[in-house]
C-alpha cells in the first residue's frame, strides 16, 4: 500500500456530524443580513499579493508574516485573501459600485493565514465579513452593531459575548496622540517585551494590543487616546454611543482596542467571549473611512465587520444547540420491492419538498434496514414487503414520539406524513 497523505495542518475538514450547524449558522447569518437589505459579493479567493500589503499595511502581523503567497506561473506575485474588506474594496471600485451610491455588501468564504494552528485560530477559516459604503454619520455604525446583537440573539448566544467599543479618532488625532505614546513608551522601554520594544517604532498603537503582562502594567499609565481626540472624532462616538443605548445594546468601553489592521479610524468593535480562551473575539470591526482612497478610489467613508466562523461553532457546540437531521423518512424495502420503494419515495418527494426521504439501498434483513432506519434520525419508518406492495399498502412505523404503527393506503400516506410532519412529529 502506498503512504497516505495528509490534511495541510491548520487547515480543517468539515465532517458530514459537523455541517448541519454550519449550515444553520450560516443560514441564520443569511436571514438576518437579508432582514437589514444587506446584498452578497463574491470575490475571488485569490488577489494581487499589493492589494494586501496597500490595503492591510506593511507592519501589520498578518503582512509581515501570516500571508500565504505565491508566484504564479506567469511570475505575478499572488496571495490567498488572509481577509475580505480589501478584496471587497477592490471588486467594488472596480465594477463602479461606490460611485455615487451607498452599498450593504456582505460575503463569506475561507481566509488563509499562516499563523500557529490552535483551539479557535486556523491557518484556513471561515468568514462572515459585511462591509458598508458612502455612509458617514454614526447611524451606520450603529446599524451594523445591530445586525451582529440580533445575530447573536437568534442563535441563542446573546449571554455569551460582550460588545467592547472604541474610537481611533481621525488621522490627526492620532497623529498627535501617536508622538504622546511614543514619548511616553520610549520612557519605559525598557519594561516593554521584545514585540512592542519592535512596534514602538514601526507601529505604535499596536503596542496597546499587547497581551504581555509587563507592558500592560507600564500601559496603565500611558496617554489615553481619547484625550487626545477632535470635536468631529467626539460627536461621532458620542452620537454612536447614545444610539446603542436608544436600542439597548449594552457595551463596554476598551481604551486599549486598536484592532490590528491598518485600516481603521473613528469607531472600532469587538464581540468577545470568555468561553474560548485566549481566542476570545467573535466579530471584529469599524470604520475605515480611508481604505477606498488608499486603493486608489475617491474618499469613501465605510463601516464593515468580520466574523470567525469556527470560533461561533465552538460556542454553538459548547452550548449542545439541538438540530434536526437531514432525513426524516426512512423508507424500507424487503424482498423484490426495489422498484415499488423508489418510485413511492419520488411520489413522497413530489408531495412533500423539502423534506428529507431515504430509501434503503444495497438489501439486507429486517432488523438490520431498521437498525439503520433509526440511525439515520428519521422520525418515520416505512416498511414496504412484498405483502405490502401486494395489497398497496404501507406499514408506517414512528420512531420518536408516541404514535402508534398503522397500515396506510399507499395513496394516503403523503397526507398522513404531511399532517404529522407539520406539527414537527
Ligand atoms: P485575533 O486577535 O484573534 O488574531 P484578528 O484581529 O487577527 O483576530 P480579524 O482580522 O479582525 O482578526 O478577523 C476577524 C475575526 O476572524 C476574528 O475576530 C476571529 O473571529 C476570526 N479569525 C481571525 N483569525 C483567525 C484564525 N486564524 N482562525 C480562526 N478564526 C480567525
Ligand atoms: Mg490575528
Amino acid at each position: 500500500m502506498s503512504k497516505k497523505i495528509a490534511s495541510v495542518r491548520g487547515m480543517n475538514d468539515v465532517l458530514p456530524e459537523q455541517t448541519p450547524l454550519w449550515q444553520w449558522l450560516e443560514q441564520r447569518a443569511r436571514t438576518v443580513l437579508a432582514a437589514y437589505g444587506y446584498r452578497e459579493i463574491r470575490m475571488p479567493i485569490v488577489e494581487r499579493t499589493e492589494l494586501f500589503a496597500r490595503g492591510i499595511g506593511e507592519v501589520t502581523d498578518i503582512v509581515e508574516k501570516e500571508m500565504y503567497t505565491f508566484e504564479d506561473r506567469s511570475g505575478d506575485s499572488l496571495t490567498l485573501r488572509p481577509e475580505g474588506t480589501a478584496g471587497c474594496v477592490r471588486a467594488a471600485e472596480e465594477h463602479g459600485l461606490l460611485y455615487n451610491q451607498t452599498q450593504r455588501l456582505w460575503y463569506t468564504g475561507p481566509m488563509f493565514r499562516h499563523e500557529r494552528p490552535q483551539a479557535g485560530r486556523y491557518r484556513q477559516f471561515h468568514q462572515i465579513g459585511v462591509e458598508t459604503f458612502g455612509m458617514e454619520g454614526p447611524d451606520i455604525d450603529a446599524e451594523v452593531i445591530l445586525l451582529t446583537a440580533r445575530l447573536w440573539k437568534d442563535l441563542g448566544l446573546a449571554d455569551q459575548v460582550t460588545l467592547e467599543l472604541n474610537t481611533l479618532g481621525d488621522p490627526d488625532d492620532r497623529a498627535r496622540y501617536r508622538d504622546a505614546l511614543v514619548a511616553f513608551l520610549r520612557e519605559h522601554r525598557e519594561r516593554l517585551d521584545e514585540d512592542s520594544k519592535n512596534r514602538l517604532e514601526r507601529n505604535p498603537l499596536r503596542v496597546l494590543d499587547s497581551k504581555d503582562p509587563g507592558t500592560r502594567e507600564v500601559l496603565q499609565d500611558a496617554p489615553r487616546l481619547a484625550d487626545h481626540l477632535g470635536d468631529a472624532a467626539r460627536d461621532h462616538f458620542e452620537q454612536l454611543k447614545a444610539l446603542l443605548e436608544a436600542a439597548g445594546v449594552d457595551y463596554v468601553i476598551n481604551p486599549n482596542l486598536v484592532r490590528g489592521l491598518d485600516y481603521y479610524g473613528r469607531t472600532v468593535f469587538e464581540w468577545t467571549t470568555d468561553a474560548l480562551g485566549a481566542q476570545g473575539t467573535v466579530c471584529a470591526g469599524g470604520r475605515y473611512d480611508g481604505l477606498v482612497q488608499q486603493l486608489g478610489g475617491k474618499p469613501t467613508p465605510a463601516v464593515g465587520f468580520g466574523m470567525g466562523l469556527e470560533r461561533l461553532v465552538l460556542l454553538l457546540e459548547k452550548q449542545g444547540q439541538e438540530l434536526p437531521g437531514p432525513v426524516a423518512i426512512y423508507i424500507t424495502a424487503m424482498g423484490e420491492v426495489q422498484a415499488r420503494a423508489l418510485t413511492l419515495a419520488e411520489h413522497l418527494r413530489d408531495a412533500l419538498p423539502g423534506v428529507g426521504i431515504q430509501c434503503h439501498c444495497g438489501g439486507g434483513g429486517f432488523k438490520s434496514q431498521m437498525k439503520k432506519a433509526d440511525r439515520s434520525g428519521a422520525g418515520y419508518a416505512l416498511i414496504l414487503g412484498e405483502d405490502e406492495v401486494a395489497a398497496g399498502q404501507v406499514t408506517v412505523k414512528p420512531l420518536r414520539g408516541q404514535d402508534e404503527q398503522q397500515q396506510l393506503n399507499q395513496n394516503e400516506v403523503a397526507d398522513w406524513l404531511a399532517a404529522r410532519l407539520h406539527e414537527g412529529y
